[in-house]
Formats: C-alpha cells, sequence, structure tokens
C-alpha cells in the first residue's frame, strides 16, 4: 500500500488546492500569481482527465473572483488564463485526487450538500407553489439542479453515516413542498407522485455500486486500478469496504462473479453496461416492493387507486411524450387524487358538489351529477372501447381506470383533462 501511495505522491506532486462545492471546483488563492500557477496546473491536469472548463462563454460564470475589491482589481489587470482542453470524459474524471487519498478516511459533508440542494431548491419550489410551472417542468428541472448538488461524487455519501435516510427524508421534504401537501399527507402517498423511479436513498446504493463495478473494470494497469486494488486491504471503514458491505446485504455479486466477466476478460466484450442495468432494474423493483409494503401498511391509504400510480406520474409521462400544454391538467389529476388543496372535500362525508351521502373519488368521476357536463365530453373524447368499458364498469372500477399515469397516452390526455374539470368545480365549492 505504501509504494502505491508513493507512486502517486510522485506523479501528483504538481497539486493544487481545490474545493468542491456542488458541482464547482474552487480555487482558493489570494495571490493572482498562485492564482495562476494553480490555472496553469489545472489545464495540465485536464490532458490527463477529460476535465473540461467552461472560460468566458456567456451562460456560464465560468471564473468567479470572491474576494475584497483591491484584490479584483489585480485580477482584472491579469486576468487569469485556464486553457481549457477539451478531452473525451473519462470515467473517473474530477474524482483523481479523492482515490488518491484512499488511505485517509473521506467523508464528504453531507450537511452542506443538503443545504445547496435546499437552495436550489427554494427557486423551483416558488415556481410549482405560484403556479407558474407545472410539476412535471419542476420536477426535471429538480433532475438537473437539486440532485447535481446531492448526487454529485455521491458514491462518496455512501461512508457518511445515515446518508440514505437523511437523503430519503429529504426528498419527501421536497415532495412535499412541490405539491404543496399538508403535514398529514403519509409519505407513502407523496410517493407515489413524484414519478422517481428509485428513492434517493436507494440512488445512492446504486451510484456506490455502479462505481464500484466501474473501478474493477479499469484496466489493470492504471494507477487508478492499482491504488483501488489496494485499498481493499486497507482497514477501516472505506470506500472499498463500504461498498463491499453493501454487496453483500444486498445479496448481490460483484461484477467479477457475474457470468458476463469471463467475455470481459476475453476480448473486452462489455459487461459494465449489464452489470448496472441489472443492478438498476434490482434497486427499483426493491424500491417499489417496499413502498408497497409501506402503503398496504397504512391503513388510511387507498391501494386500489394508489398500486397503479408508481413510479410514474401523469405530468411526468406527458412531458415525455411532448404534449407540453396537457402538463397543467396533469397536476390536477394529482391534486384530485389526493384532494389537495380542496381539504373541505376529505373532511365532508356527503359529496361537497351535489350534496349527496356518498363521497370520494368513485362517486366523483362515475356518478356525481354535478360534474355531468364534463364526465360526457370525457367519454365522448376518448376512444369508444374505453367509454364503453368505463359505462359498463360499476362506480367502484372508474378511479383504477381514470386516474391511472400508465393509460395509454390519448386516453391519459383525456383524464386530465377530465380532472382538471372536477378540481375546477371542487375549488368553486
Ligand atoms: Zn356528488
Amino acid at each position: 500500500m505504501i509504494s502505491v501511495i508513493h507512486l502517486a505522491e510522485q506523479l501528483a506532486s504538481k497539486r493544487i488546492p481545490i474545493m468542491l462545492v456542488a458541482d464547482d471546483q474552487i480555487l482558493p488563492e489570494s495571490c493572482p500569481v498562485r492564482a495562476q500557477l494553480g490555472a496553469d496546473i489545472a489545464s495540465t491536469w485536464a490532458l490527463h482527465t477529460g476535465q473540461q472548463y467552461h472560460v468566458a462563454t456567456p451562460e456560464k460564470t465560468a471564473v468567479l473572483l470572491v474576494g475584497p475589491s483591491g484584490q479584483l482589481d489585480l485580477y482584472s489587470q491579469h486576468p487569469i488564463v485556464l486553457s481549457g482542453v477539451s478531452v473525451p470524459g473519462t470515467l473517473l474524471k474530477k474524482w483523481v485526487g479523492v482515490l488518491w487519498d484512499c488511505e485517509l478516511t473521506f467523508i464528504p459533508f453531507l450537511e452542506d450538500m443538503i443545504k445547496v440542494a435546499r437552495a436550489a431548491f427554494r427557486p423551483l419550489c416558488a415556481l410549482a407553489r405560484d403556479g407558474l410551472a407545472p410539476l412535471a417542468e419542476v420536477g426535471s428541472a429538480m433532475r438537473a439542479k437539486v440532485d447535481s448538488a446531492l448526487f454529485y461524487g455521491s458514491m462518496f455519501l455512501f461512508l457518511v453515516p445515515e446518508a440514505q435516510l437523511r437523503l430519503v427524508n429529504l426528498q419527501f421534504e421536497f415532495e412535499r413542498c412541490l405539491l404543496g401537501a399538508p403535514k398529514w399527507l403519509p409519505e407513502v402517498l407523496l410517493r407515489s407522485s413524484g414519478g422517481w423511479e428509485m428513492s434517493w436513498g436507494d440512488q445512492l446504493i446504486y451510484d456506490a455500486l455502479a462505481f464500484l463495478a466501474e473501478l474493477w473494470c479499469c484496466e489493470a494497469s492504471m494507477l487508478v486500478r492499482t491504488v483501488w486494488s489496494a485499498a481493499q486491504e486497507y482497514q477501516g471503514r472505506t470506500f472499498a469496504w463500504a461498498s463491499r458491505q453493501s454487496l453483500l446485504e444486498l445479496q448481490l455479486p460483484e461484477i467479477f462473479d457475474c457470468a458476463e466477466w469471463s467475455a470481459f476478460l476475453r476480448d473486452g466484450t462489455p459487461a459494465l453496461a449489464i452489470y448496472k442495468s441489472r443492478l438498476k432494474t434490482f434497486l427499483c423493483a426493491r424500491s417499489i416492493q417496499l413502498w408497497k409494503a409501506t402503503l398496504v401498511s397504512s391503513s388510511s391509504a387507498q391501494p386500489a387507486i394508489l398500486s397503479w400510480q408508481f413510479p410514474c406520474s401523469a405530468g411526468a409521462r406527458l412531458l415525455a411524450a411532448g404534449f407540453l400544454s396537457s402538463l397543467v391538467d396533469a397536476d390536477a389529476l394529482d391534486s384530485f387524487r389526493l384532494y389537495l388543496g380542496v381539504c373541505s372535500a376529505l373532511k365532508n362525508k356527503s359529496c361537497p358538489l351535489c350534496g349527496s351521502s356518498h363521497s370520494g373519488h368513485a362517486h366523483v368521476l362515475a356518478v356525481c351529477p354535478a360534474v355531468m357536463g364534463p364526465r360526457c365530453i370525457f367519454l365522448s373524447s376518448v376512444d369508444s372501447v374505453f367509454a364503453s368499458r368505463l359505462e359498463e364498469a360499476p362506480p367502484g372500477d372508474w378511479p383504477t381506470a381514470i386516474l391511472n399515469p400508465h393509460l395509454d397516452i390519448q386516453r391519459l390526455i383525456r383524464a386530465v383533462r377530465y380532472t382538471a374539470d372536477i378540481m375546477d368545480a371542487l375549488r368553486l365549492h
């Protein structure tokens, strides 16, 4: 191990301090000359690591100088030159330094990452809350903004005690804010509308295990692989230990225990993509299974309606299919399903629209005379097969048939329109 570290030290004799803030890298230097030196070294590193720098592009604040104004004047007279060299990305770009420190206990600052994610989330949440953007669009922006704060180098978050739990809870917090859902709405119901394939906790496991497999797939002659192999022997709470531990707990094989591995060794047949996709399928299925188990044990939930919904939302599907004009209606489907924004409807034992002693999704969707007009429009706009199936079905079957984001896309467009009309009627009461 020591000799490997020495080798790494020799190769990395030109080192600069870099601070990682979300997906930005900061070179903390107060002297322009040293900052230029650091920039030169960083440029040299770019050749080796495939790192790309965005310099002076209008949409990027590429070089951000922070400091006393006198200092900043110096920088404006002698601007930093960072020669961005574009090299095809490599597996381990940005993380070379961390791997070289593998004998140290490296623990990322999860709390700081959560703060950054919250800051990124705030304006997105405001958009959703003020009705300026449909949830599906906010959700996809969240993946870009918030995920990049949380899941940047997330494989190492694995080492933080309770990281998975913290991320799962953060996800609930964000979903609740986005939907404007009250505290009494169970977390398991929030999860159904987020449309995430995996919980953020499972995403963390996936990132760590996929990265573990990537390390094993590096060429044996590469320094990173040598260091990695040596790290296996090191006692302590390292990434090597934690990731292997997780494989054991989930009863998953290492990539080199899979059938594809021998073909990979023989002629380089890609094994990584197959392994990663299998990993993802496993974790998604596990995520859904856990969700359903929680749902079943939650007495207030309505499994018949909700078991359809996970892990997909009507908005996410319509966005993916390019039906942007239906996205606002899709939010109505979620609100109606969870009775959001119309709490009085939930408290009333009788229907808030027609006063009948029946209430609930089935009554409103299938029977309620107060939304007869929208129902007729809905039934005449969907295909005749779906319409006649609904007309023959008992009211109890309507929610599962209509509030289902996995519907055929044309049916889904009509269904979200219908629920939007219902929500309009409910809001008037
Ligand atoms: Zn009614």
